[in-house]
Formats: C-alpha cells, sequence, structure tokens
C-alpha cells in the first residue's frame, strides 16, 4: 500500500516512519520498517496504525542505521497479523512490496521444491523467497529474471544482505518515485512522502530497476544499461 526507502547520511527510522505518516491517508492495515545495521537487518512490524509502529520502535532499542525500507499494508492475501506485515525475508532478501502476485501460488510450489518454507500467508514473501532463489551476487539477473517469472501487481524494495548500503527496487502498475539529495536516496509510492525532503522527482519507469547507494540513485533498463531519469518538478506546497 504505502512504500519508503532511504539510503544515506541521516538516521532512516524517523525518515521511514515520518514518511508513512505522511502516507495515511491511504488505506491501510500494518506497518513495519527494516534497518539495515552492521552484520544485521533490524526489523520491526505490527498490525494496526503508523503510530503503533512508532511506539514499537521507540521500545526498541539500537534502531541506528542509515539505510532502511519501510511499509504499510493493506492486506490482499493472508490476514492482518504481525507475521504477514511487510517486510519479509527470505535468505539474503529483505522486501516491501505493494500490489498483488497473481501467480504466487504456483511459484510457491516450485519454490518448496527448492526448499523454501514460508512464515507467512502472503504473495509477497514468496516474491521474496522468488528472488533469493535466483540471487548468486547479481542482483540485476535475480531482478530481470523475477520480473518474468512474476505475475501481478508490484512496487518492490529490496536490500540484499550483502550489499549493505544498497536498496534495488522495480515496479510494475503500482507507482514509485524517486528523488537525490545531498543527504541520500529516497524512494517512495508516492511523492507526498518525500516533499519534506525535495521537490524534484522522477518517475520509476516499468521494466527498470532503480540502484539507491548513499551517493545517489541511478536508473537502468532490465539489461543493465544505465539511462537519465526523466526529472519532474511538483510546486505544490503540503
Ligand atoms: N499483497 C500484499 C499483501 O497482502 C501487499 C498488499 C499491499 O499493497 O499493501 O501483503
Amino acid at each position: 500500500c504505502g512504500i519508503i526507502g532511504f539510503t544515506g547520511r541521516l538516521q532512516v527510522a524517523d525518515i521511514l516512519i515520518g514518511g508513512l505518516e505522511r502516507l495515511e491517508y491511504r488505506g491501510y492495515d500494518s506497518a513495519g520498517i527494516a534497518v539495515r545495521q552492521n552484520d544485521a537487518t533490524k526489523i520491526i512490524k505490527t498490525t494496526g496504525k503508523v503510530a503503533e509502529l512508532r511506539k514499537k520502535a521507540s521500545e526498541t532499542d539500537d534502531i541506528e542505521g542509515t539505510c532502511g525500507i519501510g511499509h504499510t499494508r493493506w492486506a490482499t492475501h493472508g490476514g492482518v497479523t504481525d507475521i504477514n506485515a511487510h517486510p519479509h525475508v527470505a535468505g539474503k532478501v529483505t522486501l516491501i512490496h505493494n500490489g498483488i502476485i497473481e501467480n504466487y501460488k504456483e511459484l510457491s510450489a516450485a519454490l518448496k521444491d527448492k526448499g523454501y518454507t514460508a512464515v507467512s500467508e502472503t504473495d509477497t514473501e514468496v516474491a521474496a523467497m522468488l528472488i533469493d532463489s535466483l540471487y548468486d551476487g547479481d542482483p540485476f539477473k535475480a531482478l530481470k529474471e523475477a520480473d518474468q517469472q512474476l505475475a501481478g501487481a508490484y512496487g518492490f524494495c529490496i536490500m540484499f544482505e550483502d550489499r549493505p548500503g544498497e536498496i534495488y527496487c522495480m515496479r510494475n502498475a503500482s507507482p514509485l518515485v524517486a528523488v537525490s539529495t545531498d543527504d541520500g536516496a529516497f524512494i517512495a509510492s508516492d511523492m507526498v512522502a518525500l516533499l519534506p525532503y525535495s521537490k524534484d522527482y522522477f518517475v520509476v519507469p516499468e521494466e527498470h530497476i532503480v540502484v539507491m547507494t548513499p551517493d545517489g540513485i541511478k536508473l537502468y533498463t532490465m539489461d543493465q544499461e544505465e539511462v537519465a531519469p526523466k526529472m519532474l518538478h511538483v510546486d505544490w506546497d503540503t
């Protein structure tokens, strides 16, 4: 339902939770964040409002980190539970997802044969397992292959365990916008979440891969050719 991500030179938990609050006009039932730390990824997620997530985060010690992703969920597959809330983790992949994976049952059966066991009831976890199963250190290869295998609507933000500080995004039908500032790189499902940081942005084109690092954002085709994003400017205030 709502997506936000950041990597750069600011503490990320506040950016993620603040961004999710700005996306609150959308209907949703759960919220969660993943914060990349030195050797681990800390995940906090809960059913209910972003206020519940904020409370849970304030009770969690050490959520320091400068790279992370956040999500508000509007459940389509799997009930409204803490476990079904995003982010989802499979192997080296931590992922948030907007939309619906139509062929998750077929994919899930094939992944079971490869030794994957889901902990949630969501279509999203199947996408996380699929991308992990295709990942051998090359995110482009894994995402291109996943894009070919997935049917449905998706906006994804993905962190790979062995790629600290990096966030990969791609979308089909679900919206994603991206912003780059001196502080780092931002992504969101709606520009309203990013207006405190910039008014210059680009809409992530379908069939492309976005790579976010603390130094900025790069846009690539599925064949890993870098392309210049088409920059847009918002001139309304919040
Ligand atoms: N289909 C996913 C789920 O039910 C994502 C829903 C959303 O866009 O929030 O978890």
